[in-house]
């Protein structure tokens, strides 16, 4: 199975101890590799700076190149090398979508540095360049219409605030509410021409396998197979797994596998198949390796046994956000508002 990566993902950017780590790619790749899932290796280039550019303000490229070493945020540090890293990670974003497009298949890209949060004109929560970002805005640039699936636990504004007055990019974000980066409320639904092509289901702790399966169903199928794009690209973030300690949502493994089956699923439906899965989160190691191991078992059609298998909501534990999403944005989608 097809996995877009280059030794470049494995460059430190954060400080020594912080979860955002190398040893993330590095023990996805380890078990890639011990469960013979890697049969097809991709290397990308460095995203070109024009296709940056489309995202991204020329005076934040030139301040990220300028900056030297420090903190850029409380939580985000930078050095000299850390533009040139994430123009590798948004370059694999590029050649992840290009071969889902080019091949009508599912490609698994373990990016990093993370990029959800990085907006036109700043970064920040350990992201510099928006990856998903740079490659949606390639496929509009093309004439297509692109739908972000954000899974990750955390909010990703800055593809939000990015893409938040077009309807040629829909953006929908699973998350859970009241960490980090706080916004992704129910009432952020895009503005202008974007209006309702902003969808956010924030959950509460504790929302796993039976929620994610529920919204899921009732809110992202139907509202992708209305808007009909041209590809879908998922912000993969591992936090959402119960072992993750920087939140409290409760997906196992097997939540995530079903979830990304269903992802293919609807993509095989709307778009003949064109998924690019981009790395975002993710911070218990084993976890994350686990569900990586999971979805490219599920991509390449083999059963891989996972290790981190306990579902802990079986009883669509975060319902109500369900509803309250659906009542949201039930005016421009065909949502029922039952199941
Ligand atoms: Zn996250």
């Amino acid at each position: 199975m097809t996995v877009v990566y280059h030794p470049s993902f494995l460059t430190p950017t954060q400080v020594h101890g912080h979860p955002e780590c190398p040893e993330r790619v590095a023990a996805i790749m380890a078990k890639l590799e011990e469960l013979e899932l890697l049969d097809d290796t991709v290397e990308p280039e460095p995203a070109p700076m024009e296709k940056v550019l489309r995202v991204h303000d020329g005076a934040y490229i030139d301040f990220l190149r300028g900056f030297g070493e420090g903190y850029m945020d409380p939580d985000t540090y930078v050095r000299p090398d850390t533009l040139d890293a994430a123009l590798i990670a948004a370059g694999g974003a590029l050649e992840a979508a290009e071969i889902a497009y080019n091949e009508r298949r599912a490609v698994f890209a373990p990016l990093r540095p993370p990029g959800h949060h990085a907006s036109s004109g700043h970064g920040g929560g350990f992201c510099y360049i928006n990856n998903a970002a740079v490659a949606a805005a390639e496929y509009v640039e093309r004439g297509k219409k692109v739908v972000i699936i954000d899974y990750d636990v955390h909010h990703g504004n800055g593809t939000s605030d990015i893409f938040y007055d077009t309807d040629k990019v829909l953006y929908i974000s699973t998350h859970q509410w009241g960490i980090y980066p706080g916004s992704g409320s129910f009432e952020e639904t895009g503005e202008g021409k974007g209006e309702g092509y902003t969808v956010n289901i924030p959950l509460p702790a504790g929302s796993g396998d039976s929620t994610f399966a529920s919204l899921f169903d009732r809110i992202i199928a139907p509202i992708c197979s209305e808007f009909e794009p041209g590809i879908v690209l998922v912000s993969m973030g591992g936090d959402a797994h119960y072992m993750d300690l920087l939140g409290s949502l409760a997906l196992s493994t097997p939540g995530y596998v079903e979830l990304l089956r269903k992802t293919m699923k609807m993509a095989d439906a709307v778009c003949e198949g064109r998924l690019a899965t981009l790395l975002d989160g993710g911070y218990h190691i084993g976890a994350l390796a686990d569900v990586a191991a999971g979805i490219v078992g599920l991509f390449d059609g083999k059963d891989v046994e996972t290790e981190f298998n306990e579902t802990r909501d079986t009883g669509t534990f975060g319902k109500g956000s369900i509803e309250r999403a659906i009542s949201a944005h039930a005016g421009r989608w065909s949502l029922g508002r039952s199941a």
